[in-house]
């Protein structure tokens, strides 16, 4: 497959169910992050891409979907997830172009998006509500409904996955949708919409209008005519999705990053958590919600650690996405410029290793091999926020207090990990850390589609993933019958 000949095309917005041109007619470049060529025109959807998308969500709500059994709208979703299986390595190069992902990631995130589908697909019938003891004379129980138009603004850094996981869950509750995915890379949300039509999803049931933030997403989240508003992406924009959203009483589910540590104890199994410690801080080349930027570990092994850890950075090649090789670019020469600068900044702190860059490597492309540094001050900037780029920290604890209070002083709580043998500091930890998922003796449970996923603080707020996203895209009914 050549990117110039996709099946599906790539300038147009997806509304009711045809690929129109966007009310402005205008388009916007999408850079190879490898190369920094332009790969594509997208459509540069605004306002008015958003009420047409919009109206037409609210139309299907009344049409046909909303007659479909939820066992029925169910196999929908396993059609458009075995589709996507169909497509797996077609939608993997093109992502590898399009976000700069090494392939083998790229094929991951397709696998995982057809998952969620699949997932979301076999919950959709069964979601039930409850009957609850009441009064003499009353029979009461809840139902939960779709909450009608439901709104995803999704980022850059996992286009597929992150629509997987809320256009799913939404889908599966009987909503519908209107997607505005990230300008810096939409092809494959894109590519979905062609999928869904060919699976049987009737017009209007999932509208895509891609475009710049500040117009088509600042339109979306603004909408009077949405129900519910899902945003991945940065605090900054969170902070205006969540103010837009409370102008018209909907709710938001923010999923805004993080700064997550893992804890190694003296007593961990070094072999067994070296992966991990490694991987979770330059896959995708950090720029994962979830990356694991600090490193705490005891006093006692940090330098055996920090050896561990510097000599598998070394080994590290970054290099053009479809060389497949461990680390690609970084998306823009903007995100580069933010990384950048935060190694300026943390030019204080000791570096302990770099990776390599490959010879292959564009001039014109966006790479930042990955860098490992060491530091000893919890409140350091680059110990505090989000670099979203290939840049891991490691601090010393004295002991579980001080490893736990370094563990929660920041102001986000998205991930966690624990590396200890000892199971009653597992579960002390487990309780203590400030943190919407804590993995004990690992890291992401290999990112499960069934395991609730979110923040507290500044990661945001709501659960995506598992059946909780579920409850989270539905409106709960209670009926309440006096029959005497
Ligand atoms: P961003 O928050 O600006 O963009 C994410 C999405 O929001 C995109 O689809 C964008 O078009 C949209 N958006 C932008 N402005 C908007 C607005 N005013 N109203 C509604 N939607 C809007 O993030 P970014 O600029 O692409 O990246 C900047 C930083 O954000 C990164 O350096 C990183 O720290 C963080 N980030 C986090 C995640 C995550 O998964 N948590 C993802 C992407 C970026």
């Amino acid at each position: 497959m050549r990117l110039q000949n996709l099946w599906y095309p790539t300038d147009k917005v997806f509304i009711d169910g045809q690929w129109q041109a966007s009310a402005s007619g205008k388009t916007l470049d999408l850079f190879d992050p490898s190369t920094g060529a332009v790969l594509a025109k997208i459509a540069r959807g605004n306002a008015d891409d958003i009420d047409r998308a919009t109206a037409s969500a609210n139309a299907a709500l009344s049409g046909p979907w909303s007659r479909l059994s939820a066992a029925e709208r169910g196999r929908l979703m396993l059609r458009l997830s075995n589709l996507i299986l169909e497509r797996a390595d077609d939608l993997a190069i093109i992502e590898a172009h399009d976000v700069g992902k090494p392939l083998k990631q790229a094929r991951a995130d397709a696998l995982a998006m057809a998952r969620y589908f699949e997932f979301y697909g076999g919950a959709a019938d069964k979601v039930m509500g409850e009957t609850i003891p009441y009064l003499d004379g009353y029979t009461v129980y809840t139902m939960r409904e779709p909450i009608g138009v439901t709104g995803h603004i999704v980022p850059w850094n996992y286009p597929m996955q992150i629509l997987g996981r809320s256009v799913g869950a939404a889908l599966a509750m009987g909503n519908c949708t209107v997607l505005k995915p990230a300008e810096q890379a939409c092809l494959t949300a894109l590519a979905l919409g062609s999928l869904a039509s060919e699976a049987g999803f009737p017009d209007g049931v999932l509208n895509i209008v891609p475009g710049l933030g500040d117009e088509a997403g600042a339109a979306l989240s603004a909408h009077p005519d949405i129900h519910h508003i899902s945003f991945t992406g940065s605090v900054a924009t969170g902070r205006l999705v969540q103010t837009a959203a409370a102008q018209n009483v909907i709710p938001a589910t923010l999923e805004l990053g993080g700064k997550s540590p893992q804890l190694v104890f003296e007593d961990a199994d070094l072999e067994q958590a070296l992966p991990f410690l490694v991987n979770a801080g330059v896959q995708n080349a950090g720029q994962t919600c979830s990356a694991s930027s600090r490193i705490l570990v005891a006093r006692s092994i940090f330098d055996q650690v920090a050896a561990l850890m510097a000599a598998r950075y070394a080994a590290l090649k970054t290099g053009p996405a479809m060389e497949d090789l461990d680390i690609g670019p970084l998306i823009s020469s903007t995100q580069q410029a933010i990384v950048a600068g935060f190694l300026e900044r943390g030019a204080d702190l000791e570096i302990l290793a770099k990776g390599q860059l490959s010879e292959t490597a564009d001039q014109g492309g966006y790479y930042q091999p990955p860098v490992l540094l060491k530091g000893d001050d919890p409140a350091h900037e680059l110990a505090q926020d989000e670099i979203f780029g290939p840049v891991q920290l490691l601090l010393p604890f004295e002991d579980e207090d001080e490893a736990l209070a370094i563990a929660n002083g920041t102001k986000y709580g998205l991930v966690a990990s624990i590396w200890s043998k000892d199971g009653a500091r597992q579960m002390r930890l487990a309780r203590g850390l400030r943190s919407g998922q804590v993995f004990i003796n690992n890291y992401g449970a290999g990112g499960g589609v069934e395991l609730p996923f979110g923040g507290v603080g500044h990661s945001g707020h709501g659960r995506e993933k598992g059946f909780e996203a579920l409850y989270g895209f539905s409106s709960l009914k209670t009926v309440a019958a006096l029959h005497g």
